[in-house]
């Protein structure tokens, strides 16, 4: 499987996940992540390479001996590591193809933000809103 960056000057491959999916809803990854939640699943050191853009890499200690990983020039983020783990904790949503899992658990669901509404509670259209122009 490969992943990328918005913009592109980051890639991986990843030959499989190593841990199950699970969505965070904990106010650190909502931040990093500008999202109600981040959606990742563990990856061991030799199951993950970095294809290109490794220059542009930028990281931020968001915990004691946690770095999250992100490009430098359009932000997304891409993994996180803890000092010393050979795991990656890759950010599923940066992965281009099919991942074939699908999340297992939810976790930091006290941290959850009160208003996410997801799902058949609300309209759901395959793009734009029709009244948009
Ligand atoms: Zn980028
Ligand atoms: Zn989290």
């Amino acid at each position: 499987m490969r992943g990328s960056c918005l913009c592109g000057q980051v890639e991986y491959e990843v030959t499989q996940l190593d841990s199950p999916i699970r969505h965070c809803s904990c106010r650190t990854c909502r931040k990093a992540h500008a999202a109600a939640f981040n959606t990742s699943a563990g990856v061991q050191r030799e199951h993950f390479k970095w294809r290109k853009g490794t220059e542009v890499l930028k990281s931020f200690e968001s915990s004691p001996g946690k770095r999250r990983y992100f490009c430098g020039n359009c932000g997304s983020q891409l993994v996180a590591q803890r000092n010393g783990s050979e795991m990656f904790i890759l950010r599923v949503a940066t992965l281009d193809d099919d991942p074939g899992q699908r999340p297992e658990a939810q976790i930091w669901a006290s941290d959850e933000v009160p208003w996410l509404e997801h799902g058949p509670q609300i309209p759901s259209y395959p793009e734009w809103t029709p009244q948009h122009k």
